[in-house]
Formats: C-alpha cells, structure tokens, sequence
C-alpha cells in the first residue's frame, strides 16, 4: 500500500490524482490532503477519500476545518498553516507526495518531501524553476525519486528512464499546444480578456497554468523545468506547437532515433505512471485512437513575437543565477493582475521583461537568495503594473 499526501488536493491535478487513487484501493491511499483556503471543498474530499490528516494552508482557516471534519464525522486530524504541511509532508504519515500546489507557494513542501527522501510526483513546475539546483540536490542527497507529471516532462521521463539511455541524448524537444490564441498576431493580442485566455482548446486547467499556456509562458516554465530534471543545456532543448496535443514530448538521440510518447491530453495518465512507475496502472484514459482524432498531427514553429515570454524564458535560463526566480515570480504576479483585470495581456511579458532588466541575476547560491529575488520581483511587479493599470 502507497500512503499519499495529495498538496493542491482541490485544484485540477489535486482531482485527477485523487481520480487515479480511487481506482486502485488495494494499492494506493490518500492519506494526507493539503489545499490552500477553500475549507469546504477540502472537507468534501475528506468525506469522499477518508485521510488521515487535512491541511488548510490559510491558519485562519484552522477553525473551520477543524469543525467542518467534526460536523461531518470524521475522525481526520486538522492542522494549518505551512509549516505544519512541512512536517507531515516528511514524516511517515506519506511515503509519496503529489506536489501539486500552484505557484511558488509550492516551493517549501516539495522541497521537503525530497529532503525527506519521498516519491514526489511533481507537478509544480514552478518550484523547480525558481529553486531547481537546490531542490535536485537535495532529492538527490535524500535519494528522493521525482516523477515528473507535467505531460511533457513525464513523456521525456517515460521515452528515457534510465542513465545508459541518458548517455546519447542528443536534444528534446518539448511540444505545445500553441494555447487559445494560436495564429494571432500581437496586434491581435491587446484586449483578449481572462476568461479568453482562460479557455484552453485541449485540457482543462487551473487559471495561473492556463494564462500561461496563453502567453507561451507555460512552455518557457517547461523548458527551465526540463533543464533541471534532465540535466539538459538551453542549447539542445527546443520547442515545437502541435495543436492536436496528442504528442506529449520528443526526445532524441545520437544515432538519429527519436522517441515520441502519445495519449489522449488527461493528466490522469501522468500520474499513474508517477505512481506506479516502473509498473503501469488502469488511469481511466481510454487508449489512443488515431481516426477517431482527426487522424493528423500537425506541427509548427512558435512565434516569439507574438509570444514573447517563451524568449525571456530561454533568456533567463541563459543568464542562470536569480534570473529565473525573477522570471517566475514577475510572470505569477503579473497573471494574478491580469486575472483581476488589472492589467491587459500584452502588459503580461512586458512587466516580466521590465523585471528581468531592472533585477540584474545574481548567484543563486542559497534559498534565501532565491526567495529574496522572489520577493523583489513581485514588489516590482506590483509597482510597475500601476503604470499599466487599464
Ligand atoms: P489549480 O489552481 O487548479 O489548483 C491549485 C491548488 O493549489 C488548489 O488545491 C489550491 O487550494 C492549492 N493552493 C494554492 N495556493 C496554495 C498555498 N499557498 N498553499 C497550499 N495550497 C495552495 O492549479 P492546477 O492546474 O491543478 O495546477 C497545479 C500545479 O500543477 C501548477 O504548478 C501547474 O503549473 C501544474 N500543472 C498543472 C497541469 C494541469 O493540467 N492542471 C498540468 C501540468 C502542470
Ligand atoms: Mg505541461
């Protein structure tokens, strides 16, 4: 039996994890359930999936979790606030955590499930972006195993599992989908509203991630992610838009093979290969059938003018040091004014551009030196969207 602790347990990878856990009760148990303020849909979780523990990340929300659980006659132990997940996250409560808690708030629990030397399923792309040296050395030094579940990553995962394979890797290439406004021009771009960009044409997302993919932002995110968990330079890490999403990811290698995995775009099957991996389990996903899905895959080159956080991306992998922690705290400061409708789209990749140069890259030698270029970005951000208010 697999004890998980399911972080973001109420956000879309958070479901479809619970989903895949449902389905295989001799095997795998949901005993830990962490999510950021909704108090309600947690307890909802905590009736259907039965935990032994639930975390509300919000401490001011300890009471109503705490009487919620006892209302509806659970036995779950509450706990808030993030230093209490910290420690559950690496104590024996779990042996494998789903990190997947949106943003950099992510950050210190997955970093704590490798140091704890835990399965970690890792969704939060972001952690590895702004922390990804320090996060895969200490899953390393912890012999922590990370299953990548972003769809591409896992699909890099699956075509290259082990160091021998490793050695003749000559290049990846990460597909995207090319998001809802594939084939606009930037002039295009200027008033698309956040339920526009919000609407992804291929999978069903939370809102930070989907803005993403409608910038390209969520492709650059991916790319730095993919430098971490393969070990791979900018160089040889490139980016083709496949509309159909059916081609997860690329890899290939010296002798000119490449090896491509394919499925229906659902996360479910990502996970289930995190947590069975080397086995393979029943996700719910109905095989892939070709005809049935228009029977083409079609590829093209993205556009970096019109999307030109995909650039600032492979820049700030470039410059190294703070630039990504930058990088990524100016983008999910920027997308959460752009969701409140602060800020139009295109302002988007300008502040994070804007953060990038005003915030020279600095050595990323500690934690705090990455959570400090965190903190300034998102200042900066905040000041500079005042000048690009609607
Ligand atoms: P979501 O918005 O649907 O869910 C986010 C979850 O995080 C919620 O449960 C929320 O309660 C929790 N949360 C937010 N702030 C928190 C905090 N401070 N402390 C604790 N919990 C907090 O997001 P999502 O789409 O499920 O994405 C989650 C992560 O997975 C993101 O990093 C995203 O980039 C990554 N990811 C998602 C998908 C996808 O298909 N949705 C695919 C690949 C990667
Ligand atoms: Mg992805």
């Amino acid at each position: 039996m697999l004890d998980v602790a399911v972080l973001g347990a109420t956000g879309s990878i958070g479901t479809s994890a619970l989903d895949v856990i449902a389905r295989h009760p001799q095997r795998l148990r949901a005993t830990v359930l962490a999510a950021g303020q909704n108090v309600e849909a947690l307890v909802a979780l905590c009736v259907r999936h039965r935990p032994r523990h639930a975390v509300i990340a919000d401490p001011q929300r300890f009471a109503d979790l705490r009487d919620g659980l006892r209302g509806a006659g659970l036995d779950t132990l509450p706990h808030a606030g993030d230093a209490a997940l910290d420690e559950l996250v690496g104590s024996d409560a779990c042996r494998a955590v789903v990190a997947a808690i949106v943003g950099a708030a992510g950050l210190s629990s997955t970093l704590a499930a490798a140091r704890a030397g835990k399965r970690i399923l890792l969704a939060n792309k972001e952690s590895l972006v702004l922390a990804g040296e320090l996060l895969m050395q200490a899953a390393h030094d912890a012999g922590a195993t990370i299953v990548p579940v972003d769809s591409e990553h896992n699909a890099i995962f699956q075509c290259l599992p082990d160091a021998a394979a490793h050695a003749g890797l000559a290049r990846i290439i990460l597909t995207a989908s090319g998001g809802p406004f594939r084939g606009r021009r930037r002039e295009e771009l200027h008033d698309v509203t956040p339920e526009q960009a919000a609407a992804h044409p291929k999978w069903s997302m939370g809102p930070k991630i989907s803005v993403d993919s409608a910038t390209l932002m969520n492709k650059g995110l991916e790319v730095i992610e993919a430098h971490h968990l393969f070990g791979v330079e900018a160089e040889r890490i490139d980016v083709l838009v496949h509309p159909q999403s059916l081609v997860h990811s690329f890899v290939e290698f010296v002798d000119g093979s490449t090896l491509a995995q394919l499925g229906l775009p659902d996360m479910r099957t990502a996970l289930s290969v995190g947590f069975a991996w080397p086995e393979r389990i029943a996700s719910g996903v109905a095989g892939l059938d070709l005809l049935a899905q228009g029977g083409r895959l079609e590829f093209e080159a993205p556009d970096l003018e019109a999307f030109p956080c995909l650039g600032l991306a492979f820049e700030a992998l470039r410059s190294g040091g703070t630039a990504p922690a930058v990088l990524n705290a100016a983008n999910e400061t920027a997308v959460s004014a752009f969701l409140q409708g602060r800020i139009g789209f295109l302002a988007i990749p300008a502040l994070v551009e804007q953060a990038l140069a005003a915030l020279p890259s600095s050595s990323a030698g500690s934690l705090d030196a990455l959570r400090d270029a965190d903190a300034q970005a998102r200042r900066f951000v905040e000041r500079a969207a005042h000048a690009h208010a609607l």
